[in-house]
């Protein structure tokens, strides 16, 4: 019950604060006869913040309850308000003007009061909220495609990273917005733009690029119109030339843009302007005087609640002390900010001013403490690591994941084209080995078969050299056995004389080479173009087989063969008719010698001695019948007939020997035309019409001629 006591005690208090406060300015106001607007415009000209807030608040609370002010009303209220640092009653009026705005459907301007409520809430640290304002703007800009609201949320996105550290993150929303300015020469937002990305270069320490962005930035602003961001941007070259230790040039600049700053009436902007020329001044060991801006700096940023300034103002203000070796001094405003950072979750700025507690510490000698603050320290910044910066070490890590997975991916693509590179090398060596194997086999396969092929055809043309000469070899085995054959089949065994068929192949052609020799040559006797015929048979033959044995008697007949060899010419044909038989045929003879053939025949024979294996030889006679072959000139041309006439011719004279006594010879030299007188029975015989019959026996008249049976 005592606790709601108190709550309407403070009720009551404040409304009547608000009635002292409020209701005599606006007295005073509609005194001048100014509306309420015009007068809190006039109490921001004239720094009176704390009266144009409460004013503004007030008017707020009135017309609220009326509802007879515009949105649009609230909207500019809010903005005036916000340029001048005073932003939780900004964030007031810009909640009003977007209800009614919503209420209104007025899309576009609800997306804007959305924007400034952002940077409200950024202005105020709270990040969450502003970002979600943003968010929501951005969705509208969407759906009303509106570029040059998305670029400015772009923009302020960029600024909202940027405030939460997430510097990387920020660069990409202000290009975007940079790009879009560009586009449509909007002078200031770009200068902004580039102002606002040369703070996140120096944030990251590209001091270069983070220089060229500011210079950008700076000579894009039209130096009449807007004092205030060439202020701003001077003081950012002044800061980023005391981060590289130009602390003359940094002072410079810094002094520049704090007169333009001064002139433009931008308190926030100045307070920074302060800050930073103090910090300058202490580096410069101007200490006292830097000291004083930092004062100034820090008090304003207390009046607009502006937190993080009053944090940066104090931090710098403590380092100051440290530096004037003013421990206590520095102690107090470390452990101050020490606990409004811890309060506003600011891990870094915690850090740095349990820094300056430890330097002082540690140089007041108080140990312990020191040791403290060193503990506390390494627990920040393990919390730092463990929780804070959390998301950046997942993000960092995410990063590294990617990065590493790229790079296993890439080696794994890597690994796998070598893998298949080394396969194709494989595959190509494998072929390549196969290639020459194969060719190599081929190789030696011709060889093998050239050298085959030439060791066979050695081997072919040694068989043919060998079949040959064995052939030849053959050949004339089978020639000498035709030969044989053909003497064997042409003649007689037991003599070794020529058979009838010897002489029957002889024959034909012997009576034709006398016939036509005879035609050539004249009838002259002594030509010897004659053939001549004899025909000799062995006397009483049978009784010798019969006396001695027929072994003898084939004695008897080789040896008898012997002698005819030597009684005739060896052209002559010397023929083993049959039996006891021999018919000799003299070639190149002359008719003449026929008689003189036949006694040397008949002598030989009956003068020789014949061993038939018997203590003594024998003696044996013969007979011979012969004839001119053919025995006339005016006969059958036919061979045959030729032959028959002349065989039977010199058979009847043989018959006519044996009957007229035997060891003697009958014989016809020649026939003529002529008819003869003395006609023999051989003429009547065979049709001759005269001859010239011969005989060793006494005449022709003593031959006993066979008889002839009469036809
Ligand atoms: P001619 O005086 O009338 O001629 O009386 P020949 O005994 O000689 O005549 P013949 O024709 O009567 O007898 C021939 C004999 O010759 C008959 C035969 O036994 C014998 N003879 C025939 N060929 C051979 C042979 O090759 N060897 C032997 N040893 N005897 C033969
Ligand atoms: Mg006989
Ligand atoms: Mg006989």
């Amino acid at each position: 019950m005592g606790s709601k006591g108190v709550h309407t005690l403070k009720m009551l208090g404040c409304v009547l604060v608000y009635c002292l406060l409020v209701c005599a300015p606006v007295a005073r106001a509609q005194d001048v006869g100014n509306t309420p607007i015009d007068d809190i415009n006039h109490l921001l000209a004239t720094k009176q913040y704390d009266t144009a807030e409460s004013k503004a608040l007030l008017l707020l609370e009135q017309a609220l309850q009326k509802n007879d002010v515009s949105a649009d009303l609230f909207f500019n209220l809010g903005v005036r308000l916000q340029n001048a640092s005073r932003f939780e009653a900004s964030k007031a009026l810009f909640n009003a003007a977007l209800e009614r705005y919503t209420q209104e459907g007025d899309l576009q301007s609800m997306a804007s009061a959305l924007l400034h409520l952002g940077i409200a809430e950024r202005q105020l640290t709270h990040y969450t909220s502003a970002f979600s304002f943003v968010r929501r703007a951005m969705s509208i800009a969407q759906i009303e495609r509106n570029r040059e609201l998305k670029a400015k949320l772009q923009l302020e996105l960029g600024i909202l990273h940027q405030a939460q550290d997430e510097i990387e993150i920020a660069l990409e929303p202000l290009k975007e917005a940079l790009n879009y300015f560009r586009d449509i020469n909007d002078i200031n937002q770009t200068s902004n733009c580039l102002l606002r990305i040369g703070d996140i270069y120096s944030l990251l320490n590209q001091t270069t690029l983070a220089q060229t962005y500011y210079q950008d930035a700076f000579n894009a602003v039209d130096p009449l119109n807007d004092k205030r961001l060439l202020g701003i941007i001077k003081t950012r070259i002044g800061a980023l030339q005391l981060k590289s230790g130009s602390n003359d040039l940094a002072m410079k600049s810094i002094s520049g843009g704090l007169e333009l700053l001064l002139a433009a009436n931008d308190d926030s902007a100045i307070a920074q302007a302060r800050l930073l020329m103090g910090k300058a001044l202490v580096e410069n060991g101007d200490i006292v005087k830097g000291r004083a801006l930092l004062q100034e700096a820090m008090s304003f940023a207390n009046s607009s609640g502006q937190a993080k300034l009053v944090r940066e103002s104090r931090l710098a203000l403590a380092e100051a002390f440290l530096k004037e070796q003013d421990f206590k001094q520095a102690l107090y405003h470390a452990r101050i900010g020490t606990v409004d950072a811890r309060k506003n979750r600011q891990l870094r700025e915690q850090l740095s001013f349990l820094s300056v507690q430890l330097s002082a510490y540690v140089s007041l000698g108080e140990f312990k403490k020191a040791l403290d603050i060193q503990s506390v320290i390494q627990q920040l910044r393990e919390a730092m690591l463990d929780s804070q910066n959390k998301n950046a070490i997942e993000g960092l890590q995410a990063e590294i994941e990617l990065v590493r997975q790229s790079r296993t991916l890439e080696k794994l693509q890597e690994s796998k084209q070598l893998a298949l590179a080394q396969a194709e090398r494989q595959r190509l060596q494998t072929t390549l080995f196969w290639s020459i194997s194969l060719a190599s086999l081929l190789l030696l396969f011709l060889v093998w078969s050239r050298y085959k092929q030439r060791e066979q055809t050695i081997l072919l043309r040694r068989e043919v050299r060998q079949q040959t000469l064995s052939l030849q070899e053959k050949n004339s085995e089978l020639e000498q056995a035709y030969k044989t054959l053909e003497e064997v089949s042409l003649r007689d065994p037991l003599t070794g004389l020529y058979n009838r068929h010897y002489l029957e192949s002889q024959l034909p052609g012997e009576v034709k080479r006398s016939q036509f020799a005879a035609k050539q040559q004249s009838n002259t006797s002594s030509e010897k173009t004659d053939l001549l015929c004899l025909l000799v048979d062995i006397d009483h033959f049978k009784r010798i087989n019969d006396d001695y044995g027929h072994i003898a008697g084939d004695k008897v007949l080789s040896a008898f063969a012997q002698i005819l060899k030597n009684v005739f010419r060896q052209t002559d044909l010397i023929i083993r008719w049959g039996g006891e038989e021999f018919l000799v045929v003299c070639r190149q003879s002359n008719r003449e010698e026929l008689p003189e053939l036949a006694e040397r025949c008949r002598e030989m024979v009956a003068t020789s001695a014949f061993d038939v294996g018997l203590n003594d030889p024998i003696s044996i006679t013969c007979s011979v019948g012969f004839s001119l072959l053919p025995p006339s000139s005016n006969g059958s041309e036919n061979f045959d007939e030729v032959w028959a006439h002349t065989f039977a011719v010199v058979d009847y004279a043989l018959y006519a020997a044996k009957l007229s006594g035997r060891n003697g010879w009958i014989g016809v030299v020649e026939t003529y035309d002529k008819q003869g007188e003395n006609r023999t029975a051989l003429d009547n015989k065979f049709n001759f019409p005269s001859s010239r019959i011969v005989t060793s026996f006494n005449n022709i008249a003593s031959i006993t001629w066979p008889e002839t049976p009469e036809e």
